[in-house]
């Protein structure tokens, strides 16, 4: 390619709002074989809200709900956001805390009024020895409808299941439309649960999922696509997708999400917008086709 067509192609790019932090990216974007996504906030919204409890006999519901988010207003998590929400619409007050720890990719803990509450996800539980077996059938609906099915225990007993549910975006099916038509296979790689993310993979057609990976994951789950499937595009816009953007043979970043997300990308997407994606593969095609 020409420095001058793929300054050409760079420009025309930037115009529909992605932005090619280097020229090359145009070309290896062209070869590009699997198109992997990140799930929370880059095909869904990334604002979770809370759409189920259920407590365990001889659990008070609101006492509940008031202890974990009293724990989660510590977290960054979109998870804790949707939960402090929940617990400030139904008027709950909460509560101090003491010795906050955040688990990465497993969950929360902190002391509240005297009482040791956990929250997170069933790996979470199982790691505290708690088992969330007499949860499994709700567990199963839940995730079926997409949902991400939580766990809070109290005292070192499991107290409740919640669920968060992030809606789509509503780019999203299009764009994964779009890039099936231009051949691509579509991937998933995320931290929830294998259940919830099957679900919502099905919802939209995406050929392939890795789910339940840890924090530091994500590369990993890049690499084995890398030597299965050929040349991959990673989408993701979180601090722990970093390391995928940079280890992915083309690194797009969402502009709206972290700034190190941004740094370790090729393409940066100026809005949340999915479509840009299969549009700046189309892009690419054209431009590089133009100067063989
Ligand atoms: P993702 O962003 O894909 O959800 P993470 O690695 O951040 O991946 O988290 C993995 C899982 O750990 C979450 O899906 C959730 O089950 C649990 N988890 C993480 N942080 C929290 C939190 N603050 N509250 C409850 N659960 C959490
Ligand atoms: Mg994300």
């Amino acid at each position: 390619a020409t420095p001058t067509s793929i300054m050409v192609g760079t420009g025309k790019a930037a115009k529909m709002g992605v932005l090619f932090r280097k020229g090359e990216a145009l070309q290896s974007l062209r070869d590009a074989k699997v198109i992997a996504l990140d799930k929370t906030g880059t095909l869904t919204r990334g604002r979770p809200e809370l759409t189920d409890l259920v407590v365990a006999n001889d659990v008070d519901e609101a006492d509940t709900l008031r202890l974990v988010a009293s724990v989660e207003r510590q977290s960054e998590h979109p998870i804790a956001e949707a939960i402090v929400n929940a617990a400030k619409t139904r008027g709950l007050e909460p509560a101090t805390i003491q010795d906050f720890e955040a688990i990465p990719g497993f969950g929360v803990a902190a002391r509240v009024d005297g009482h040791r509450v956990d929250v997170g996800a069933d790996r979470y539980m199982r790691k505290l020895g708690l088992d969330v077996e007499v949860f499994a059938k709700t567990a199963n609906r839940l995730a079926d409808e997409g949902k991400s099915p939580l766990y809070a225990a109290i005292d070192g007993r499991l107290a409740a299941i919640i669920a968060v549910a992030d809606p789509i975006k509503e780019s999203t099916p299009a764009a994964i439309r779009a890039l099936h038509a231009e051949g691509l296979q579509v991937a998933m790689i995320t931290g929830d649960n294998r259940r919830t993310a099957e679900a919502i993979a099905r919802r939209l057609g995406i050929d392939k999922v890795v789910a339940e990976v840890l924090p530091d994951g994500k590369v990993d789950a890049v690499k084995s696509l890398q030597a299965e499937g050929g040349l991959v595009a990673f989408v993701g816009d979180g601090i722990n997708d970093a390391p995928a953007l940079a280890q992915a043979d083309v690194g797009i970043a969402i502009g709206t999400g972290t700034d190190i997300a941004i740094e370790s990308a090729e393409v940066v997407l100026m809005s949340g917008d999915l479509r840009n994606v299969p549009n700046a593969i189309a892009l690419s095609r054209a431009t590089i086709r133009n100067i063989k």
